[in-house]
């Protein structure tokens, strides 16, 4: 039987590194999740990055099979995502020279982010190969929430066309994500809805007073929390001046907790920075916590001991951090945009509301936290909705048929050697 063998590409988002700093977040973990989760449906799973540094090991193995490559395509330095294009020609150039030393030949490629899709679609020129697409984000909905449109935006725009219009098969991660690739990009495409997924036995497994204990916070306090990478399109500045008035209208037991982002200098830490002035503007210092960024084991336990999460986000294509603290029972007061509009259910799991609004997201946060049994059903319904539909194990056995279903067509449409 033809070993079931498949690279998973994502240039810009090292599934093997640590989330939460810098560019690092989602599509990391997508990645490496899956990876693993398809390992344990027995592929052989390649997952494909730049190395961005030279202390880096080229090959980090996970688990007997599933492994991290890491190609040479440009310095070995961190370069945000808006500056990789050029390198990409290197970037097809080593993963041939790849196949070639380990004498291996891939018949599905999974490409993740638009910079991973021109590699695919250069790969589908040179080899019989299948493209399996997933955005992540789509320059044309992103674009339209931002005012510093970066100059490589038409190179983005005419990518994302060309592989919708290309690929073997997309995979949307929501059906707000599938409308807007037929609205805003193009109508031609075929296009599978199938979603992120989370790890429901890591979040959940803890109990909110166990938790509390742990981070020695107080059993009493209305604990809000964000979890993110510090990136203006993530609202953060919106739920601190939610905060504000919500303290101002009497929740004095509010403590607002911002969990994510690197040191002060990172690319990311400009937001930070700005962030963390808005709350000494706003003379909040005493209700707001900046732990940093937080490893994903320990991650459970901020989700856990929190009344509510937060996700403000301008643009939020899927939003994993969404499941994450449904899984772990804990309601979302999420903006009504994007993947959030398919994750949460507005009164039955948590709330929704007008992004950049901080008066809908301060009445959403008071609303919860002053009904404690409330709060409690719609932790219960958001982990019942994470457990039925955003499990990795159902997301991997669904792209596991998928990867089947094109093989079978790329072994039928093979010319039979004599
Ligand atoms: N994350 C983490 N530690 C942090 C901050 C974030 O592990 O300190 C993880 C978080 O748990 C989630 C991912 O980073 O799995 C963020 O994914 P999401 O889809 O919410 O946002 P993105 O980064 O893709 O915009």
């Amino acid at each position: 039987m033809e070993t079931k063998r498949i690279a998973l590409i994502s240039v810009h988002g090292d599934p093997a590194v640590e989330v939460g700093k810098e560019e690092a977040g989602g599509q990391n973990v997508y990645v490496r999740q899956v990876g693993e989760a398809l390992a344990k449906q027995g592929w052989v799973v390649d997952m494909f990055t730049r190395k961005t540094s030279v202390t880096q090991p080229s090959i980090v193995q996970h688990t007997a099979n599933c492994r991290t490559i890491r190609l040479e395509a440009g310095p070995q330095t961190f370069i945000p995502r808006d500056e990789i294009f050029n390198y990409l020609p290197a970037f097809v150039q080593q993963f041939l020279q790849f196949q070639e030393n380990q004498g291996i030949k891939y018949s599905v490629v999974h490409t993740n982010y638009w910079l991973s899709s021109w590699v695919g679609m250069e790969l589908k020129k040179i080899q019989n190969i299948k493209q399996v697409h997933t955005y992540h984000s789509v320059g044309a909905v992103k674009y339209n929430t931002i005012t510093d449109i970066p100059p490589i935006a038409s190179t983005r725009l005419a990518t994302e066309k060309a592989c919708l219009e290309t690929s073997d098969r997309i995979v949307a991660t929501s059906p707000q994500e599938k409308q807007h690739l037929q609205k805003l990009v193009s109508e031609q495409g075929c296009i599978d809805i199938i979603p992120c997924g989370t790890d429901i036995s890591r979040f959940g497994a803890i109990s909110s007073s166990e938790a509390r204990l742990s981070l020695g916070m107080s059993k009493s306090s209305l604990v809000v929390l964000y979890v993110g990478r510090f990136d203006k399109r993530k609202g953060i500045e919106t739920l601190v001046r939610a905060i504000k008035r919500s303290i101002f209208i009497g929740l004095a037991d509010i403590r607002l907790i911002i969990v994510g982002g690197s040191r002060p200098g990172k690319s990311d830490g400009i937001e930070r920075e700005r962030i963390e002035n808005i709350v000494d503007e706003l003379g909040l210092r005493e209700y707001v916590t900046f732990p940093g960024r937080i490893n994903h084991n320990r991650l459970p336990y901020y989700y856990a001991a929190s009344n509510i999460c937060v996700v403000p986000s301008h643009y939020e294509p899927f939003g994993l951090v969404t499941i994450e603290a449904m899984a772990s029972g804990t309601p979302v007061v999420g903006s009504d945009v994007g993947g959030l509009q398919f994750t949460v259910v507005p009164e039955h799991t948590g709330l929704l509301c007008p992004p950049q609004d901080e008066i809908a997201f301060s009445e959403a946060i008071d609303r919860i936290l002053s009904r404690p049994e409330w709060q409690k059903q719609l932790g219960k319904a958001s982990r019942k909705r994470v457990e039925t539909m955003f499990s990795w194990d159902g997301v991997a056995q669904q792209l596991s048929e998928l990867y089947t279903s094109l093989m079978d067509e790329t072994a039928v449409s093979m010319p039979i050697s004599a």
